[in-house]
């Protein structure tokens, strides 16, 4: 393909965009088809002659398209949000054509300076104070494996890179029983041990740990020669929601002197409207590493993610690696690679910069205060269901509910409803039991796309019985 067909397509496929986010809501919003379905109309072996663009487009079309999950779609109430706001599309398919690797300051000064300002200002967004630095990240993942690895080194003076970590008895880092999986797995890749990553039951309204527990905890390990070596908070637990205490944590992590790292990889983005912060985010600041997810709610096409650092120091001791070949333009100079685990990078901080001049600080508040208002008047629609009981509060814009009947009632409702395919839920757990979730933050969803969760539940309900 030369340069002015790529033109000719380019612009067929922007077309077809606009086309698909127009028709969003005449789709199924989750994939209606078997395991193996897509894979038996693709051929076994790659084809020796190039095929025509025009073919494979229409195979796009005709095999690819039947068997997605539209992540887009208004009335996607699953999971998390991964909005890709129109923007951010452009800012992506600018960077998709340059293609350039921005591991250095050097490979792309542009990169990595804007980089710089948009952490600078979505911290500002956020209500952090002047002294967090940051990086983006490609996901929440990495970052908290970065701060993983980052109290590990600290807590073993900076020397288990070196020489391992065998013979030095247990690290043990603290967290609530309501924390993401990404957590555990990055206590298992930094060789700390699942039975060392001590957790903490989450209670009460916000589902939080009991700061008192948690300093129980760490006492009974220091007096059994453990080696305590982080605390990693939650705000907005994907199960339900759950939202850590923040002022007593820092209090704790003070006197034990302990790295502390705060998973807000979904609300972190409702953060940009003050009232949320004063509702879930108080000692905030005292945190070492914090981790929120523009790729989720605030409308960042995927990937991003933004690590912010009180004093990105240890980071950069545990993680900076500096052959001859990659040592460029001195001290004066930020080379991010130096600061995560993968060397190579993406240009992720277009899409920010695109995005938030765009809709401005104050249109993405106005979405995401829309959500969380729409969220509630949906739980007391769902409420008011004969039968049907809430049974986590909303937080924020994210609420969990049960019909009548038993675990295996809520599945099949959960599956009638997405076969339905004009809404998509997802199932959870909460104390033993199976619950319904529901999240409001897809960017073109309305209110009556929202209220429309409480009628397709209720007919399904119907129809099931
Ligand atoms: C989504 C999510 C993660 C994982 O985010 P990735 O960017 O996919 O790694 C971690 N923690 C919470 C609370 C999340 O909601």
């Amino acid at each position: 393909m030369d340069w002015d067909e790529f033109s000719g397509w380019s612009k067929q496929i922007t077309d077809w965009g606009a086309q698909y986010h127009k028709g969003l809501r005449d789709r199924p919003v989750r994939a209606q088809t078997a395991p193996g379905q897509i894979a038996a109309q693709i051929p076994v072996q790659p084809p020796q002659q190039p095929e025509d663009m025009a073919a494979i487009l229409q195979d796009f079309d005709d095999i690819i398209m039947p068997g997605m999950t539209h992540w887009q779609h208004p009335r996607f109430f699953a999971y998390f949000p991964a909005n890709a706001t129109p923007p951010s599309i452009l800012a992506e398919q600018l960077v998709n054509t340059i293609a350039a690797q921005c591991m250095l300051w050097q490979t792309s000064p542009a990169a990595t300076e804007l980089e710089g300002v948009m952490v600078a200002w979505l911290r500002q967004a956020l209500g952090l104070e002047d002294g967090f630095t940051g990086v983006i990240q490609d996901s929440a993942s990495s970052a908290t494996l970065s701060a993983v690895l980052t109290m590990r080194e600290r807590a073993t003076g900076f020397t288990s890179n070196r020489t391992g970590l065998a013979g030095r008895g247990a690290l043990r880092i603290y967290c609530s029983d309501q924390v993401h999986t990404s957590i555990d797995r990055a206590i298992w890749v930094a060789g700390i041990g699942q039975d060392n990553l001590v957790k903490i039951p989450g209670a009460g309204p916000h589902h939080a740990m009991d700061p008192a527990d948690l300093d129980a905890a760490i006492r009974a390990d220091i007096a059994a020669g453990h080696t305590p070596a982080g605390i990693i908070a939650i705000t907005g637990g994907t199960g339900v929601g759950a939202c850590d205490d923040l002022d007593p944590i820092i209090k704790i992590a003070k006197t034990h002197d302990l790295y502390t790292h705060l998973d807000a990889a979904w609300a972190g983005s409702a953060m940009i409207c003050p009232e949320f912060r004063d509702a879930y985010w108080h000692g905030v600041d005292g945190f070492d590493s914090i981790v929120f997810n523009p790729h989720k709610w605030l409308g960042a096409q995927f990937d991003c993610s933004i690590q912010f650092l009180r004093d990105a120091t240890p980071q950069l001791n545990t993680l900076k690696i500096e052959p001859e070949y990659l040592k460029t333009s001195g001290d004066a100079v930020t080379n991010y690679s130096e600061w995560t685990i993968p060397l190579g990078r993406r240009f992720r901080a277009l899409k920010l910069w695109f995005l938030i001049r765009s809709y401005g600080m104050t249109g993405l508040q106005e979405r995401i205060r829309n959500h969380v208002a729409w969220a509630q008047e949906l739980c007391e629609a769902i409420r008011a269901l004969p039968g049907f009981e809430i049974s986590t509060e909303p937080v924020l814009s994210l609420f969990s509910f049960r019909c009548p009947g038993d675990d295996q009632t809520q599945q099949k409702l959960v599956d009638a409803i997405n076969d339905d395919g004009r809404i998509y839920l997802t199932q959870g757990a909460f104390q033993g039991q199976k619950i319904i979730r529901v999240q409001v933050g897809q960017f073109d969803t309305t209110r009556d796309d929202v209220m429309s969760v409480a009628t397709v539940v209720q007919e399904v309900w119907e129809s099931m019985r």
